[in-house]
């Protein structure tokens, strides 16, 4: 599937609309809730509300909830439903429906098999991450290496992992796509060179699951979490997932050893019995009604085709991109993402001293993308719900605020608790 792009000389509106007609995805923009008159930018920081999650959830709250009480354990299958989920996650990462499930958050989720990873390697006690990760991710990691006492994190520059790794080395946590530049790892070759000193890996994939196929089981990766409100729409807070290889399954000692990861938890044991399969993952009572969410968005999401969204994900950045750029030169803004799309997640960033006033203008002009310290303004490409349209107004009204310095105004420059 290719998207033609015309010829940088040619972009003006009507090309858009010839895009918008072409695009084989427009189709599912019809799925979505988006105000009239946005233009929606930061669907790697919030996914839009697929319409069929509003029903989903007033299903569960109304009817299983309401009418079936405690029985929708079993008559609503709410009990199955981490595993049911994980299943329909597990294709968008290029792995069998068994390996995945769906529970807690990220950031609980990589502590679990940090801990399991650290215990699978016990000759060995460094965690190794990159200095740009997600601060969660090392926040989290720093808490492992708090708690285990042994443990230690190195935290390497980016480009220089290859150095750090030794025979110290336990586990290699890394994020697919940087949250800040967008810059994609080699997933396959770092995963080569972290198992050939006898490493594990932990991939984030917050960033990547949604926006383009994955590979993990031609990859050999080992495990990975990620969260499911970016690009796959599950609403906020919505719950994560954590894949581990089939191999792996039964020797990993996660350490919230809870009633749901317990072989028989109706057995009510006194003596805790992990789960031989990926259920041993999972800790407390799974949010029902935020599954609820989650499960009507990847209802849509096994119906599509990702390398049609990587497609169409790379001819809107690059589309973003061209606009821009032809209008502006880089003393005004400059591409802090890679310029190679192959190199580069679905978002793309740009640096501007005053971003955090360039994006609230842009926000008062319907236009919504987002800002991350120091300096950057970020924009998200979710194109199940995006059309060329979107960013040629997103593209053509950040030339307007910057030319003009719109932003500069002092209500522009009050900070919120969230960017
Ligand atoms: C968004 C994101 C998270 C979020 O973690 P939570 O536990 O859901 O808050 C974690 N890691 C990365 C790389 C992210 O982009």
């Amino acid at each position: 599937m290719s998207y033609e792009l015309p010829q940088a000389g040619e972009i003006d509106r009507a090309c858009c609309a010839a895009l918008d007609t072409a695009d084989p995805l427009a189709m599912w923009r019809e799925a979505f809730v988006l105000p009239e008159g946005v233009a929606y930018l930061d669907g790697m920081s919030l996914g839009a509300l697929p319409k069929a999650a509003s029903q989903c959830v007033a299903n569960v709250v109304d009817q299983q909830w309401g009418q079936g009480l405690v029985r929708s354990w079993n008559t609503a299958h709410w009990i199955d439903a981490p595993r049911r989920l994980g299943a329909k996650i597990a294709p968008l990462l290029g792995v069998h429906s068994d390996d995945v499930v769906v529970a807690d958050s990220t950031s609980v989720n990589l502590f679990k098999l940090l801990v399991a990873a650290l215990q699978l390697r016990p000759d060995r006690q460094v965690i190794v991450t990159e200095s740009n990760n997600f601060p969660t991710d090392i926040y989290v990691a720093r808490g492992v290496e708090r708690l285990r006492g042994d443990a230690e994190l190195k935290l390497v520059s980016p480009g220089k992992l290859d150095e750090s790794l030794d025979s110290s080395v336990a586990v290699v946590l890394l994020t697919h796509v940087d949250f800040k530049s967008s810059q994609m790892h080699d997933m396959a070759a770092v995963t080569r060179r972290a198992h050939d000193c006898g490493a594990l890996v932990l991939w984030d994939l917050s960033h990547s699951a949604g926006a383009f196929p994955l590979d993990l089981r031609g990859c050999s990766v080992d495990l990975a979490v990620g969260c499911s409100y970016k690009y796959l729409n599950g609403g906020p807070g919505a719950p994560a997932y954590v894949f581990v290889a089939p191999q792996l399954q039964g020797e990993l000692d996660q350490p919230i050893t809870a009633w749901m990861g317990h072989a028989n938890p109706f057995d009510f044991s006194v003596d805790y019995a992990p789960a031989k399969d990926i259920s041993r993952f999972l800790s407390g009572t799974p949010s029902i009604v935020g599954l609820a969410a989650l499960e009507a968005s990847l209802d849509i999401w096994t119906q599509v085709d990702l390398s049609v969204v990587r497609a169409k994900s790379v001819a809107l950045s690059e589309f973003f991109i061209w606009i821009v750029e032809r209008q502006l030169d880089s003393t005004a803004v400059q591409l802090a993402s890679p310029r190679d799309a192959k190199q580069r997640g679905s978002h793309i960033a740009f640096q501007h001293p005053q971003g955090f006033a360039v994006i609230q203008a842009l926000i008062e002009r319907n236009v919504i993308g987002d800002f991350r310290e120091p300096d950057l303004i970020r924009f998200g490409f979710a194109p199940l719900y995006m059309s060329f349209a979107d960013v040629w107004r997103a593209a053509t009204m950040l030339v307007e605020v910057i030319e003009t310095r719109s932003w500069d105004q002092p209500r522009f420059r009050r900070r919120t608790t969230v960017t």
